[in-house]
């Protein structure tokens, strides 16, 4: 490529040999390389796994690019910016870390001592927002061209539409201002085109050079099953599948994490638990032993993940809802980085996506931010997880890589998901008039000044020979056992999926009457699978 033809590529692909012990670039590697020496802002958007660290460690040990000094790399975890320093100093690359707990001889020594400066520099973006100290340095390096770029790594925490948000990510938009000319690198395995124009207005990238690639990752299964009882459930799959191999469950609440990894003991499998409530040490040691392989399993919430660099991990389960597609993907994605097969097993449970819902609004409630805008923001993420999990008909890669603006040919799965390898034809449904009487229904009881459960609503709709129905007058109402004839499960599904779409909120109430959404009309053309 006309790469080869660039002033830095020799120097480039002598480290590359030398110091990283590399035969070659992946895809877009040396693209991202060669611009970011060129002084060029460079978004980089690479799934995890794919490479990302290498676009600003190899850079930062070449003097031949454009500006010249120190690559100072942002990045929001602690323990994986010392795993990654340990790893440059293994290399014999001179980086530096500077956080709270650095000892402050140690910092004065190598970053004010007259000795050579680190090639590397890593803080967290609390420190960068909050130490005058950090910024004095910088301002100081800047001035005598010895600060050769900014690092983002992990851009997308600057963004408030993604799960990981960081509010200290919000300030690095003063480096642009602060420190003119020089160079930011953004990198991210977030792809969503929202979070991508938000990562490049805040930092104020400018004429950025971008580089993506295919989301997909061929070696990666997909399934979606049906929750029951979701612990037996995974345990069968295991021991059916998984015998022996590292894995991934991920569960909403860390008293679940504790749960689910001692009823799996119970059950002669090899797991721990890891969650944010956490000591360090604690933390620390349980990473430990699952990644030399002492623990195979483990259940954790989503604080466990970014940054984890196991190449074999088999398979990665959901026992609850994502709460959104890119979360889902970027926590699947630590499954099979070595390329190898690895499946990724979703329970899927309708409830799950009420108990989201109320978790986000506490969450909010919480913070006492009551932004209503974030609120619904975050419950459209979690309905893309249910009809992505709802969905039986389409490939789960043609899904989820549309999800991320990519289209991909369903041929090209060849077997990878669960809607490829056992194809179930939709047979539609109309459910009309079960949701009109339903609907129907909840407005009568609520006349009758009561509230009721979906369960009981069911079984209205059933006609169910129930004395809490008869108690309260229910079998009285004209549309009492107007479904009788239904499948249980057809209800059910029904109930749900009106819950789902929010036919069952009342939406407004005006001169004492309740007005509800009308779009249940066209729950027959969707497919209640
Ligand atoms: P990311 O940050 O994108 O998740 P990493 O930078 O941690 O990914 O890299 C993932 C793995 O791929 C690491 O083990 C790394 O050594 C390896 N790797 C990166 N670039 C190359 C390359 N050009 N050739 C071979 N292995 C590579």
């Amino acid at each position: 490529t006309n790469h080869c033809n660039s002033p830095y590529y020799s120097e480039v692909m002598q480290q590359l040999r030398s110091i990283f012990k590399l035969k070659s670039f992946r895809t877009n590697q040396l693209e991202a390389i060669t611009a970011t020496m060129d002084a060029r802002d460079v978004f980089v958007l690479m799934p995890t796994g794919g490479g990302k660290s290498l676009c600003y460690q190899l850079p930062a040990i070449c003097d031949s690019g454009k500006t010249k000094g120190v690559t100072v790399v942002v990045t929001p975890l602690i323990a994986l910016m010392k795993d990654q320093v340990d790893s440059l100093l293994n290399k014999g690359i001179d980086a530096f870390l500077w956080n709270a707990d650095t000892p402050h001889p140690t910092v004065s020594h190598r970053i004010y001592g007259s000795g050579p400066k680190p090639r590397l520099l890593y803080v967290t973006p609390e420190k960068l927002d909050g130490s005058s100290a950090l910024k004095n340095v910088l301002k100081n390096w800047h001035r005598t061209n010895t600060l050769a770029r900014f690092v983002i790594d992990e851009a997308h925490c600057i963004s408030t539409w993604g799960q990981d948000f960081r509010d200290a990510y919000k300030n690095l938009g003063i480096l642009r201002d602060e420190f003119p000319g020089v160079p930011i690198m953004a990198l991210t395995a977030t792809a969503n085109q929202i979070t991508i124009d938000d990562i490049v207005t805040q930092l104020k990238l400018n004429n950025h050079a971008f580089y993506r690639q295919t989301f997909n990752r061929p070696n990666l299964r997909y399934f979606i099953k049906d929750k029951k009882k979701v612990v037996p459930q995974i345990v069968d799959y295991i021991r059916a599948e998984h015998v022996g191999h590292a894995g991934v469950i991920y569960c909403t609440g860390r008293d679940r994490c504790e749960i689910v990894a001692e009823q799996l003991r119970e059950e002669g499998l090899s797991a721990a638990h890891y969650h944010a409530r956490m000591s360090n040490s604690e933390k620390d040691t349980t990473l430990a032993d699952w990644q030399n392989g002492d623990v195979k399993i483990i259940v954790a919430t989503i604080a466990f993940g970014m940054g984890i660099d196991k190449a074999d991990v088999r398979f990665v389960i959901h026992h609850d809802l994502p709460r959104s597609l890119s979360g889902y993907y970027q926590e699947t994605g630590r499954a099979g980085r070595d390329g190898k097969p690895a499946d990724c097993v979703l329970y899927f449970h309708a409830k799950d996506f009420n108990i989201i819902c109320k978790m986000i609004k506490n969450d909010r409630d919480r913070e006492q931010k009551q932004d209503q805008a974030a609120i619904n923001r975050q419950i459209e993420a979690a309905r893309e997880v249910v009809k992505y999990c709802k969905n039986i008909s389409v490939c789960r890669r043609v899904q989820l890589l549309q999800f991320f603006g990519e289209k991909f040919s369903k041929n090209k799965c060849a077997g990878g998901c669960d809607n490829c390898i056992d194809h179930r034809p939709v047979v539609p449904e109309d459910v009309t008039a079960i949701s009109r009487n339903a609907v129907q229904l909840l407005r009568d009881i609520e006349r009758m000044g009561d509230n009721i459960t979906m369960a009981r609503l069911q079984n209205i709709l059933k006609g169910s020979n129930l004395a809490e129905l008869r108690g309260k007058g229910y079998d009285k109402l004209p549309l009492f056992g107007s479904a009788q004839d239904q499948p249980k499960e057809l209800l059910e599904q029904v109930v749900q999926h009106l819950q789902f779409i929010d036919v069952l909120a009342p939406v407004a109430v005006q001169n004492g009457a309740t007005s509800y959404h009308t779009e249940y009309i066209q729950v027959s053309q969707c497919c209640i699978c």
